[in-house]
């Protein structure tokens, strides 16, 4: 072997095997087991051996608008492999008019000599033009796109466009995932807030209720049942949108679902902060506002026992960052223009291990299941990632149970002005972070080069 990771707890989605090793060759998990030989030992005594991280929406160098991510692809992947996540899914966004393979090839060249760790895309559809594109895709390695249900007059599309997607979707092997609120709707309570000089951050949360993320849940899933076509809803932020889910999955439609690290641990409550810099001392909410927005405590509570449960089968970030100064306080004086979203990259898997299996009693099992093995089945890279397995990727975290840190904008990786998890104190996270065999993190210090990740050509969906 060329290299073995000694005596360590290796964790699956199936169990904990403890005092085992783990060797690598060529980049691949050639044997699990004991005494293993290798060329260079690693000790993993006392630490969990667990796959690299996928995190499957990220939305890092892109454009909504005006505003520009404040993450590239080399600040953003900084900050996963930091956290421990090795593969991540970016949605590419075709210009308005843009065909998707167009939109593919820029998407493609512009990460292509930069990665750090392995990525892929979701393409967004935005026209019915892009219907005819579908068939294109799998051949080039996409196995995924996106909807919209909401962003009225920017991103929606309708009802009838998505009922075509999904079907034709379905016949491609393509997983359609759905950002499911009610745009139409909620651009008609943003003008009335707006005329009512409501004016605040909170307004954010109050113009988007639950009940229009659960009835575009259930227009979605009533989609997915009349055609037997799979979908998967991305960031599922409420109780009554989980219930939607419940429903959909105990009917037998194919369903899947994701929530994210921000509607695990903040509520609306935090729209209402109180900030420090003059003239924005009611605006330090802006950085908490995301779409759907955070809820209230009965949501998050929800949406833990989801995880658990297993009615959430994802854990995703969501990331996409914006300066405070600058880019959120555009929306100073009017929420509806504070840019949507949040960082959450590099805290995600220390955040759950800590918050989720240490004090909630998550299965470690149930956690490498949410962050690793569950999405690459979904996402057409079974048999690749997500899963110490002989043949898989050598995608490996040591990850020390007693590594100690407080998330603060001093100590991040990404690029922003703001952590949104300042103070939160977590134990346990990636002592060492490994893709395909190489060393990327050790121990604080980075050993990446540009160019060390690889596109994903992910394989078409076959979990019906
Ligand atoms: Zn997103």
């Amino acid at each position: 072997m060329d290299v073995v990771f000694k005596n360590g707890s290796i964790v699956t989605g199936e169990g904990i095997f403890e005092g085992m090793d783990l060797g690598i060759e060529n980049g691949k998990i050639a044997a699990l087991g004991k005494n293993l030989a290798g060329q260079k030992i690693i000790d993993a005594q006392g630490k969990y051996l667990m796959p690299g991280g996928i995190d499957v929406h990220t939305h890092l160098d892109t454009s909504f608008g005006e505003m520009h991510t404040a993450d590239d692809f080399t600040s953003g992947q900084l900050g996963a492999i930091a956290g421990g996540t090795t593969s991540h899914l970016n949605f590419c966004f075709p210009a308005p008019g843009q065909s998707l393979m167009e939109s593919l090839a820029y998407w493609k060249n512009k990460v292509f000599q930069e990665a750090l760790i392995d990525y892929g895309f979701h393409m967004v559809i935005r026209d019915a033009n892009h219907l005819k594109e579908l068939s294109g895709l799998i051949e080039k390695g996409v196995s995924s796109i996106k909807c919209f249900l909401a962003y009225k007059d920017k991103l929606q599309i309708d009802e009838e466009l998505f009922y075509k997607t999904v079907e034709k979707a379905r016949d491609l092997g393509i997983l359609t995932m759905v950002h499911a609120e009610n745009g139409t709707l909620i651009d008609y309570r943003v003008r009335q807030a707006l005329g009512r000089k409501e004016l605040l951050p909170i307004f954010h949360a109050r113009t988007r209720p639950p009940e229009f993320e659960a009835q575009s849940i259930h227009f979605a899933a009533s989609v997915a049942s009349v055609l037997r076509a799979p979908l998967y809803i991305v960031h599922l932020s409420s109780k009554k949108g989980l219930e939607e889910i419940l429903r959909a999955k105990n009917a037998g439609i194919p369903l899947w679902t994701e929530t994210c690290p921000q509607y695990l641990f903040f509520t609306e409550e935090d729209l209402q902060r109180k900030g420090q810099s003059p003239g924005l001392e009611d605006f330090e909410g802006a950085k908490w506002i995301c779409s759907p927005p955070l809820r209230k405590e009965e949501d998050r509570e929800a949406l833990w026992d989801g995880l658990i449960s297993g009615t959430i089968d994802v854990v995703s970030t969501d990331h996409c960052s914006f300066y405070f100064q600058g880019q959120k306080t555009r929306g100073l004086g009017d929420f509806s223009k504070i840019p949507n979203g949040v960082p959450g990259i590099e805290e995600r898997l220390s955040l759950l291990f800590y918050y989720g299996c240490i004090k909630r009693k998550l299965p470690l099992e149930r956690f490498v299941t949410l962050n690793c093995e569950f999405p690459a089945r979904l996402f057409g890279l079974e048999g690749r990632k997500g899963k110490l397995a002989v043949g898989y990727d050598a995608d490996i975290l040591l990850w020390n149970p007693q590594l100690k840190k407080t998330f603060s904008v001093h100590s991040h990786h990404i690029r922003l002005d703001y952590n949104l998890y300042e103070g939160f104190y977590v134990e346990g996270g990636p002592e060492m972070v490994m893709l395909r065999g190489q060393i990327l993190y050790d121990q604080g210090r980075f050993l990446v080069q540009p160019g060390s990740g690889q596109f994903l050509f992910r394989h078409p969906l076959d979990l019906l």
